[in-house]
């Protein structure tokens, strides 16, 4: 199987996913998962955390108002989005936008690491802490896990990606520090491709 193929495959799985609740609430609201989008030989991969409203209603992730902030952030660093894979660990909305529950976490979070592993990039840059927990509890850096306070922009290396943790860009809406410290973090971004 090519890239593509084993991406769909992914999901198809996710379409028809039988243990999720988040799942059943998306069959009966009419709504669609969010899988992931983007070049599937990126070298940079985004990984936020769960679809909102906007991204639930067309299947695309940071579409609504966090991902105008993404666009700006990656247009002002001179990376271009159709380079880039950006997916979230939870690949359907939980309600009312509430922060993902461990266990959404533990349905989901394979699919992640086998997007991941078809992907191969060089650098994942996690969006929000819900991300950088899972990616540096799954890749060998628990030992350095810390608050996104201490650790955005920062590089650690795994045996296969370099990880950038990063602020969650809906944090940046209404706070314009955050929104320069991001525009300073995505720099280091840019440099390490
Ligand atoms: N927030 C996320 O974490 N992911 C999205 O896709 C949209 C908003």
């Amino acid at each position: 199987m090519n890239k593509t193929e084993e991406l769909r495959k992914i999901k198809d799985e996710i379409i028809n996913l039988e243990n999720s609740a988040l799942a059943d609430e998306r069959r009966v609201n009419g709504t669609l998962p969010v899988i992931g989008e983007g070049n599937h030989d990126a070298e940079i991969m985004f990984i936020g955390e769960a679809p909102g409203e906007n991204e639930a209603k067309t299947g695309r992730p940071f579409c609504g108002r966090a991902g105008k902030v993404l666009d700006s952030l990656l247009e002002s660093t001179g990376i271009k989005r159709e380079d880039v894979y950006v997916t979230n660990i939870v690949k359907d909305r939980p309600p009312k936008n509430r922060d993902p529950l461990p266990e959404e976490i533990d349905v989901y979070g394979p699919f992640l690491d086998r997007q991941i592993e078809i992907i191969k990039p060089k650098v994942i840059a996690t969006l929000g802490r819900f991300s950088m927990e899972y990616v540096m509890r799954r890749y060998g850096l628990e030992n350095k896990l810390d608050t996104i306070g201490a650790l955005h922009g920062k590089i650690l290396q795994t045996v296969n990606f370099k990880l950038v943790p990063l602020y969650h860009p809906a944090a940046a809406i209404y706070n314009q520090h955050l929104l320069d410290t991001l525009k300073q973090d995505f720099r280091v971004l840019k440099d390490l491709t």
